[in-house]
């Protein structure tokens, strides 16, 4: 689904991504870990062309997004679902309004149409009853799973989760990582990035490690955890498990 050939990103003399070539392939569950400032989060902005790439290819379905123009950009990025630490909900809207309005705005879906799936989707992150709520209303978690659902409206192809459960108080982190994790079982394809090991070891089809602009390791996580093969990954591993 994505192919990333050669990707490069510099800020300034800042070299983040410095040779990145790997692909993600349907229904796969790609987890990128690695040390703080590593670029993980440059990366998967990069996936979306949220960040413009100094160099090199991001494909999607096939087409090169880094030499399409701005609008046949825009319509590669509502397949790709994209959710962040932080929720960005937005606040004056309720929960159902919030997952309405892309469908309804980008996609011309018509209200009844959109109402229906909101609230399919709401079922499905367990919310249903929070429908007429205001996100100021919401706890961590339960923003988070309203984030998800918003990004599954549109039907995306792909998710790109970047660490979804870092701002959450701990309690919270299992019910947003379950409602990924059945994602990720319904076939989904995903690119996460999260310091939560224990989904990593048990959702992941690949760990991408990555570490000073590289993915140093790219690895089932059977054999990435039990078996990591460079130093890189070896200090990290040990700092973290
Ligand atoms: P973390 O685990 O802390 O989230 P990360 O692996 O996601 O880290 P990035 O956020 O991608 O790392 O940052 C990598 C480097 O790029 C850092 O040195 C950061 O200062 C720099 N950087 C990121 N975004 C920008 C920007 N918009 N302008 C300038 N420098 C940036
Ligand atoms: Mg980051």
């Amino acid at each position: 689904v994505i192919e990333v050939e050669s990707l490069a990103k510099s800020f300034g003399d800042n070299k983040v991504l410095k040779d990145i070539t790997e692909k993600v392939e349907p229904g796969q569950v790609i987890v990128v870990i690695g040390p703080s400032g590593g670029g993980k989060s440059t990366f998967i902005r990069c996936l979306n062309l949220l960040e413009t790439p100094t160099a090199g290819k991001v494909a999607f379905e096939g087409q090169d997004l880094t030499t399409l123009d701005q609008k046949s950009v825009n319509k590669l990025r509502e397949k790709m679902g994209m959710v962040f630490q932080g929720f960005n909900l937005f606040p004056n809207m309720t929960v159902l309004e919030n997952i309405k309005l892309a469908p309804m705005k980008v996609k011309s879906v018509d209200d009844a149409a959109a109402t229906k799936r909101a609230h399919e989707l709401l079922k499905r992150v367990g919310l249903d009853d929070h429908a007429d709520s205001f996100p100021s209303s919401l706890s961590g978690g339960q923003a988070q799973r309203v984030a998800i659902a918003r990004a599954l409206a549109m039907d995306p192809k792909v998710m790109l989760f970047d660490e979804p459960t870092s701002a959450l108080d701990p309690e919270m982190v299992g019910e947003v990582l379950n409602i990924m994790q059945e994602l990720a079982k319904d076939g989904m394809t995903m690119v996460v990035v999260t310091h939560e090991m224990g989904f990593a070891k048990e959702v992941a089809d690949r760990i991408w490690f990555m570490a000073d602009g590289y993915i140093q390791e790219n690895n089932t996580p059977d054999q990435f955890f039990a078996h990591p093969e460079t130093d890189r990954a070896k200090d990290f591993l040990s700092k973290i498990l």
